[in-house]
């Protein structure tokens, strides 16, 4: 999709936020939450059919085909972004694909680097951009969406894991780099969603553990203390909140929203 971004229509006083795979799924409800508070928002996405349904439903935003691994489309979009609005003042880096399910042995190189591409790649792509402008205009909210899988160990899920514990290390990295000059660079990490994406995991560890889906659901469940799955707008609101002036003494931090899990072990045989 190649959608030119409006003028800002909150005013110029309005500020910005880019939310990368924000068409759909989590990445959605956080634009909104954006978008609900009033900021100026653009989000970038593969899914363009995706794209178009968000630009209606959200009128005013920008909105950009770009594949966060790969570079170039990274710098497009950020540079678009400051040229049409002048400024960025939160980039939330949501992008993330599952990656392959199964057994170490099982697992192939192309497929564990695609999952590191998406997933820790991409959110470079698009900070090496933010970062520039965020230390010149010496403010701005970095929040990478990792995972509760990058708090914990998680058997058959090997290359998401090892993305979103490499996207802590990036975190705390750049909020000691960044911090200096006023940016704040945090991680939210999500328990198990509620939506179609949660489901897909669910059928595909249920066929690779050889259990029904319907065991899958109720182990994941129990991995919390709360016993149950989150919101995408309980994450949503953790990224305004960080980005609000309630956040801005907050940097470094992998904050959990996930009704504090327990463990990501899988006692179903
Ligand atoms: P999703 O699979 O529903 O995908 C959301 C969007 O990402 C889609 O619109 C898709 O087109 C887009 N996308 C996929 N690959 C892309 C790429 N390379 N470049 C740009 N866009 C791309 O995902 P979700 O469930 O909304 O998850 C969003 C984030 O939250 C991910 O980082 C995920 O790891 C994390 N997370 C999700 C859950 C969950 O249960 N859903 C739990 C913990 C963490």
């Amino acid at each position: 999709m190649t959608q030119d971004i409006p003028a800002a229509p909150q005013g110029a006083a309005a500020p910005v936020a880019l939310v990368t795979a924000g068409a759909s799924g989590v990445g959605r409800a956080i634009a909104k939450a954006y978008y609900d508070a009033g900021w100026a928002v653009h989000v970038c996405d593969v899914d363009e059919r995706a794209l178009t349904d968000f630009l209606e439903a959200y009128p005013g935003s920008g909105a950009r085909r770009a594949d966060v691994s790969d570079p170039a489309a990274a710098e497009c979009v950020v540079k678009e972004v400051l040229a049409s609005y002048g400024r960025l003042d939160a980039l939330v880096n949501n992008a993330g694909i599952a990656g392959p399910t199964g057994p170490v042995e099982d697992l192939d190189a192309d497929s564990f680097r695609q999952c590191l591409d998406v997933n820790l790649v991409g959110a470079f792509n698009f900070i090496k951009h933010a970062a520039r402008a965020m230390k010149e205009a010496g403010s701005g909210s970095i929040i990478n969406i990792a995972s509760n899988a990058a708090l914990f160990g998680f058997p058959y899920r090997t290359p998401y894991a090892a993305s979103k514990w490499a996207l802590i290390g990036l975190t705390k990295t750049l909020a000691m780099e960044l911090g200096p000059y006023g940016v704040r660079v945090n991680a939210i990490c999500p328990g198990s969603v509620e939506g179609p994406r949660i489901e897909g995991v669910i059928v595909r560890e249920a066929a690779s553990r050889g259990v029904s889906p319907d065991a899958v659901r109720r182990t994941y469940e129990g991995q919390s203390s709360m016993q149950t799955f989150v919101r995408a707008e309980d994450v949503a609101n953790m990224c305004t909140f960080l980005s609000s002036k309630g956040g801005e003494r907050i940097s470094g931090q992998s904050i959990a929203v996930d009704g504090h899990t327990e463990s990501l072990s899988f006692p179903v045989k």
